[in-house]
């Protein structure tokens, strides 16, 4: 890792990653410096974990930034790809300061985009499948008609990241800035913070702890899980192509919360039970991405299955507290 002085040596930052601390961050950090660029992460560690960094820390074209988005930021070299990947992604994390969840999509993004705009940088930003909001329709499609209220707990973040798009798009019209807009549908794989509430994390901790795995309502609502992997490789390939209006990016491949308990539990222990608690309010029936647009702009689909993605997430979360202990 090199210091910010060093980092000047660089004729040009080909990459600066907003939230690089986070899940999809610090992988999105590791296949950018794998392709030889030099790599900035900047993020407040608010949520994220310097953990997350170890393989990146030990390159010598990565360089880390503490810094919240909240403050404008200026750079004077060039720079030529900016990924805003900063904002808490699980309910029970974005619920906690819901004033912070919408400051952070607002202001952290106008920051951004005023940043990307002095540069004349790409500019790629994680939107989300909760703008959908509680549609009756599956899949999701990117031009649909929405079903969103502005006052449920989720709104902070659905609502943020809403303004955040029209923000991009006002930005692209007026600044002629390059923007790509991508609607991440549920992901999971190595790093997922095993305490942030998220469905896959809480029941392969529970598993591991020999506990009740949590349904929440009756489990019949339905997820569509991505590898990790898969949607850096699409993220990546958004990048690189000229589509600038908002896409979904995800797995297709649906299925209802009671399936994944029952998956997860025959992957541990079979023995394990379910405790039924509340559905909290608002949560979406069901999830699925409608990936027509993508694939019809690359040759884009994901590879790695459900069940394949949980061994290798089981087994990190096994070899991070074997090496804890
Ligand atoms: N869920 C559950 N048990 C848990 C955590 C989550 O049944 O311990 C359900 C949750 O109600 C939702 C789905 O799993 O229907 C996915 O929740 P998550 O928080 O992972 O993400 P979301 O897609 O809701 O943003």
């Amino acid at each position: 890792m090199l210091d910010l002085k060093d980092f000047n040596n660089f004729g040009v930052i080909n990459n600066i990653v907003f939230g690089g601390a986070g899940f999809l961050g610090s992988h999105l950090i590791d296949s950018l410096l794998q392709k030889g660029e030099n790599v900035l992460c900047v993020d407040d560690l608010s949520s994220g974990d310097l953990d997350n960094l170890i393989l990146a820390m030990n390159n010598k074209k990565f360089m880390f930034l503490k810094h919240d988005i909240l403050e404008p930021i200026f750079f004077e070299k060039k720079i030529e790809r900016i990924w805003h990947l900063a904002c808490p992604a699980s309910p029970k994390i974005y619920q906690n300061d819901p004033l912070r969840t919408i400051r952070i999509n607002y202001e952290g993004t106008v920051n951004i985009l005023n940043l990307a705009k002095r540069h004349n940088s790409k500019i790629l930003f994680t939107s989300t499948s909760e703008i959908y909001g509680k549609t009756t329709t599956n899949p999701q499609i990117e031009n649909m008609p929405v079903n969103l209220s502005t006052s449920s707990p989720r709104a902070c973040y659905s609502e943020g990241k809403r303004i955040a798009e029209t923000l991009i798009s006002a930005f692209r019209e007026e600044n002629k800035l390059d923007v790509r807009v991508v609607r991440v549908f549920n992901t999971y794989g190595p790093r997922l913070n095993i305490n942030d509430g998220r469905v896959i994390a809480n029941f392969i901790k529970q598993s591991l702890s020999r506990k009740n795995l949590t349904i929440y309502g009756d489990g019949s609502q339905t997820r569509s899980f991505c590898y990790v992997g898969d949607l850096i490789e699409g993220l990546m390939k958004l990048m690189d192509s000229d589509y600038f209006y908002p896409i979904n990016l995800g797995n297709d491949q649906e299925i209802s919360i009671i399936e994944l308990a029952n998956l997860i539990k025959s992957k541990i222990d079979s023995k394990l039970s379910f405790e039924f608690c509340d559905l909290p309010f608002d949560d979406p029936k069901f999830r699925k991405p409608s990936l027509d647009k993508l694939t019809k702009i690359f040759d884009w689909y994901p590879k790695v299955n459900l069940s394949e993605g949980l061994d290798r997430t089981i087994s990190y979360y096994i070899d991070k507290s074997l090496r804890r202990n």
